[in-house]
């Protein structure tokens, strides 16, 4: 039965590859979604988190009205093409599925799809639901998860069905995107006395910021996290010779659990208040060049964090043993997950689990591993009949 199963998750995630779905786009891959856990006897829903995108939800087992034990979340959009080749023309080589998505994150879904499927052929019953929600637009504004308080989901557990390469996720960095902008005088580059340089004084804040202390936080059976800054992009000044009358800092700040936006939204206003005088306008906002909606700009993108101690972690690392034959590395991720809006907004002790390696995430060389994606499946049923069954 193992392989069988394996074999519909492979064709699975390349019919999912095959419906394109960049950010904007996932109306297709949400309606296929729904038909096709509907063919496999689930009660399905969707929602409609932004103008004509959906979110689709899925349950089976349990009574009806009843919390779900599990719930497995996805995002449904990808990153645009880029420069990569046929992307969504799934294609097998060496063991891996090449395609947009791929990794980020069809096969993830894929896996849902096919624990799903196993577990119901299998006619376990279950006590308690299990549920999946694909959301949208996780690559850019986040709107999909920002719904899931809306639509009133809840669970005792939930899986984030990313990349790990099989290793399991117990937290994420928080990401505050800020915008510094520092306008000065101009002048001729030959008279710099006539004129305030915004660039030289953007340097001067620049300097401050980096120098700062930076949170830390100890994590429980991981060890210490730090807080970040990247200086990702400087745009300022018009030619050599004039005095620069404007310049913008792009920081990518990253907050370790504990810390809120808001409180690095502090730290900059203390920073920029010593550089602002009568002629010189020093202003910083939270903000990304794709970020457009105020609602995601207000909330931000926070850390979060599930105790080791957890059931879920115990749950997944027992499922994953089993499958295994070892258990798995557990680790906290730099990076931002959508586990965020599951554990700070709906307060779900959460975990982040999936197949294939993140760091082919958005490269023009994106493929999953088909051996993460069995293995990934097998892992998922059993996860589901221990925490549901
Ligand atoms: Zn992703």
């Amino acid at each position: 039965m193992g392989s069988e199963k394996n074999l519909k998750a492979v064709e699975e995630v390349r019919k999912l590859i095959s419906i394109q779905s960049v950010t904007g786009n996932e109306k297709e891959l949400a309606f296929y979604l729904e038909e096709r856990f509907c063919s496999l006897g689930c009660r399905t829903d969707m929602f409609e988190a932004a103008p004509g995108r959906f979110n689709i939800t899925a349950f089976f087992g349990g009574v009806e009205s009843a919390k779900p034990g599990l719930l497995f979340h996805g995002h449904l959009d990808t990153v645009p093409a880029f420069k990569m080749q046929n992307p969504f023309i799934p294609e097998e080589i060496d063991g891996d599925i090449h395609g947009r998505g791929s990794v980020d994150q069809k096969g993830g879904i894929a896996a849902v799809i096919a624990a799903f499927e196993a577990v119901i052929n299998s006619g376990a019953t279950l006590e308690k639901p299990v549920a999946f929600i694909g959301v949208i637009d996780e690559e850019s504004e986040h709107r999909g998860s920002m719904a899931l308080k809306k639509m009133g989901i809840d669970a005792d557990y939930a899986v984030v069905t990313e990349p790990t390469g099989l290793k399991l996720g117990i937290g994420c960095k928080g990401t505050a995107p800020i915008r510094i902008q520092v306008d000065g005088k101009a002048a001729h580059g030959c008279r710099p006395w006539l004129g305030i340089n915004a660039i030289q004084i953007a340097m001067d804040i620049v300097r401050d910021i980096l120098s700062e202390d930076l949170t830390e936080c100890e994590i429980e059976n991981i060890g210490t996290v730090k807080a970040s800054w990247n200086l990702g992009k400087i745009e300022g000044g018009s030619a050599y010779n004039n005095v620069a009358d404007s310049c913008s800092l792009w920081f990518d700040r990253r907050l370790v659990p504990g810390e809120t936006q808001d409180q690095v939204k502090e730290q900059v206003s203390r920073i920029i208040n010593n550089y602002r005088t009568e002629s010189v306008q020093v202003t910083a906002e939270i903000a990304r060049p794709d970020w457009n909606w105020e609602p995601i700009r207000e909330r931000g993108l926070l850390p979060a964090l599930t105790k080791s101690s957890s059931r879920i972690v115990d749950y997944m690392k027992k499922s994953h043993l089993k499958v295994e034959n070892q258990g798995p590395l557990v680790f906290f991720t730099d990076g931002y997950q959508e586990m965020d809006f599951l554990v700070n907004d709906l307060g779900i002790e959460s975990i982040q689990y999936g197949p294939g390696d993140s760091s082919l995430c958005h490269t023009v060389n994106e493929k999953l591993s088909i051996s993460d994606l069995s293995r990934c499946t097998e892992v998922y049923m059993d996860l589901i009949l221990s925490v549901c069954g």
